[in-house]
């Protein structure tokens, strides 16, 4: 399995034949507002281009995997490659009609597809009503039966649901955000730094960070993240990689674990207002 981030979430993730292309955000600097709404520091999103290589890794990509329909994941530019491309867009139940809406093959993630074993893992991007507001978000545990397993996480803050998935999935591999989002109004939107080190100590095998240093409002640096890990004693088994770099996984600890039926994440009002908001 290799895992190449992009930048910020978008990923290109290598398995089992697939190269999927999981939140691409492929504006160009500076195309999408700021998100950062008090507190100053509000700047034109992304920060960042993307890297020289993305180009080649776009080109190989066969299939989308969505976590959540907010424009940092999957942008107006993101969305007409994949229909240009006629690419499958793999998506929560509560995001696969909405994005079928916009005229993409949109199918939902469930135990079975993409020769896989899925589980959807819901994920909280906040806490209390801005949580709420934010929308849901799919957390995806993908397991193919020769590569090491993977739990992308998605947005989220540290939850009860996020540990048990990884006391239960034993992923050999975690894919986290970790920019520490914060809109200057009400609390975190993305674990903190205090909560990716308990992910990291409580990861099975080794953790990827993403989502870092290409969003206005999220003020985690690698360095520092890096540092923190360092004097946490996490380091080892923690990967910061650059935007473009690949990795390349290979062990496999166990067998791996059987996904239960998935819980998906919540639809109804929640669903509609962040729709209301997807950019797309
Ligand atoms: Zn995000």
């Amino acid at each position: 399995m290799k895992i190449q981030v992009l930048r910020n979430a978008t990923t290109l993730l290598s398995v089992g034949g697939h190269r999927i292309l999981v939140d691409p955000m492929l504006s160009e600097p500076g195309a999408l507002p700021g998100f950062k709404v008090f507190g100053g520091g509000r700047r034109p999103n992304p920060l960042v281009p993307l890297p020289a290589t993305a180009a080649a890794a776009l080109a190989q990509a066969t299939a989308v995997l969505v976590t959540h329909e907010h424009p940092d994941h999957f942008d107006r530019p993101g969305l007409d490659f994949a229909r240009r491309r006629g690419l499958t867009v793999w998506a929560s139940p509560v995001d696969a009609p909405n994005l079928r809406r916009k005229g993409l093959d949109a199918r939902e993630l469930r135990d079975g597809v993409l020769g896989m074993a899925v589980e959807v893992v819901p994920s909280r991007h906040g806490r209390g009503l801005l949580g709420w507001l934010m929308g849901p978000v799919a957390g995806v545990y993908l397991a193919h039966p020769d590569e090491p397993s993977l739990y992308v996480v998605g947005d989220s803050v540290l939850t009860d649901a996020v540990l048990d998935a990884i006391d239960r999935l034993q992923p050999d591999v975690i894919l986290a955000p970790a920019g520490a989002a914060n809109m200057g109004l009400g609390g975190d939107i993305l674990f903190s730094l205090d909560e990716l080190v308990a992910l990291a100590r409580r990861a099975p095998g080794e953790i990827v960070f993403n989502h870092l240093e290409a969003l206005d409002h999220c003020p985690t640096t690698r360095a520092g993240l890096a540092a923190r890990l360092a004097a946490e004693g996490l380091l080892e088994r923690t990967r910061i990689p650059a935007d473009g770099e690949e990795l390349v996984f290979e062990t496999r600890k166990a067998p791996h674990r059987r996904p239960r039926s998935t819980a998906a994440p919540a639809g109804g009002a929640q669903k509609w207002i962040t729709a209301r908001f997807a950019g797309t």
